[in-house]
């Protein structure tokens, strides 16, 4: 039986696909940790551009 690999989805490393590796498809923890905190701070930006959707305060007009 040929074990099934994957890339990877940080380094693009070959991993061996099977019950025995937690991390896949990630080679590593390290690589899944880092996956996975690139994917927060990006989803930390998102909520954080769409909290910004305060009523702006119209410039004080020059002509009266
Ligand atoms: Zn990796």
């Amino acid at each position: 039986m040929r074990a099934r690999t994957v890339n990877c989805p940080y380094c693009g490393k070959p991993v061996i696909w099977n019950t025995a590796n937690p991390h896949r498809p990630f080679c590593s923890e390290r690589c899944r940790l880092i996956d996975l905190g690139a994917w927060a701070s990006e989803s930390y930006r998102i909520a954080d551009a769409a909290s910004k959707d305060e009523p702006e305060t119209p410039p004080p007009s020059a002509e009266q």
